[in-house]
């Protein structure tokens, strides 16, 4: 995923000189049963060198959580095994900081974005990150900057788009133009155009042509319709029309680049391709030898023409072809 600076185009900001990577301790108050939290910092804690050099105060009610404090007046406990020193009283303390600095997953982080102090498993695995090895942002910041990003939807939804996107690349075969790459990197400066990341012409892996005006609405991959993106900024835009991913300055920035109609660019409603020849493309779709089954083929391509509402100005061959009356 990209890494987001400070501005980013999710306007869900981080937090700022908070160490994000540093451990904390939770632990609950054993006389107050408040929740505390304390920072350990970037080293974790063994068990032992806990029990001998932490004293945790309670924010609430001061009591000093360490080896040579008394356990409070438990009911139901004898006075003797709360008492300061005592063997049951060390076994306790023993316990206490084990439980809370034994292993990675004992311990709690700061959330970088809404700033809270949670347990482990709030977080997610990030290898190499920090002690923990887990993402800055909680799970819950997570999902709100991933909504964003891109926008949940069900599974059904992804496997009609992904079909979609299929049958609308076949549809537009040979409607697409030659990319020139090095001219690509050229005008976008070798750079992700949504994220500013640097990108390797040669690394063909990590980037990504990204229709700006989809192909599921029917327009071509040509110069003025080709951006350079990151493999993960395509991944999020996907077949998303360009003013719901794109930003106002970028939408210009874009046009200015390209040389796109940027009324079209920004319309905050897809627009169908007015330009297409739906007929042609339907007459080459239906030549195109493709394994599979000819009449989920059929279907599908119904399917899309109906949604964009290009079955009616079909050739009456086609549409008998198609199965519309
Ligand atoms: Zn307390
Ligand atoms: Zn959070």
């Amino acid at each position: 995923m990209a890494r987001r600076g400070a501005k980013n185009s999710t306007g869900i900001a981080r937090l700022e000189n908070l160490q994000a990577h540093d451990a904390w301790a939770g632990f609950v108050c054993v006389r107050c049963g408040m929740l505390n939290t304390v920072r350990i910092g970037q080293k974790l804690l063994a068990p032992d060198d806990a029990l001998e050099s932490c004293r945790w105060s309670c924010g609430k009610c001061g009591f000093e959580h360490g080896k040579d404090s008394a356990l409070p007046d438990w009911d139901n406990w004898p006075g003797e095994a709360t008492a300061a020193g005592s063997a049951p009283a060390m076994r306790f303390w023993q316990g206490f900081f084990r439980i809370h600095t034994e292993n990675p997953s004992s311990y709690w982080k700061q959330c970088n974005t809404c700033g809270r102090v949670l347990p482990f498993q709030a977080f997610s695995r990030h290898a190499g990150w920090g002690p923990l090895e887990r993402q800055m942002e909680c799970r819950s910041c997570k999902g709100a900057i991933n909504a964003v990003l891109n926008p949940l939807r069900t599974k059904e939804q992804m496997q009609e788009s992904a079909s979609r996107r299929r049958v609308s690349e076949l549809l537009l075969k040979g409607e697409n133009e030659r990319m020139d790459f090095a001219d690509l990197f050229k005008r976008f400066g070798g750079k992700c155009f949504k994220t500013g990341q640097k990108l390797d012409i040669h690394a063909r892996e990590t980037w990504e042509l990204d229709h700006i005006l989809p192909s599921t609405w029917l327009y071509p991959m040509t110069k003025a319709n080709a951006c350079l993106l990151s493999k993960e900024a395509n991944q999020n835009k996907k077949a998303a029309w360009p003013s719901h991913f794109y930003t106002n300055n970028e939408l210009i920035e874009l046009a200015r680049i390209t040389g796109a109609d940027l009324s079209l660019l920004a319309s905050r409603e897809p627009v169908v391709n007015p330009e297409i020849d739906v007929d042609a493309c339907v007459t080459r779709y239906l030549k195109v030898r493709e394994g599979g089954n000819l009449q989920k083929r059929v279907k599908e391509l119904r399917d899309l023409l109906d949604s964009r509402g290009l079955s009616a100005g079909l050739s009456a061959a086609n549409k008998r072809l198609l199965g519309h009356a």
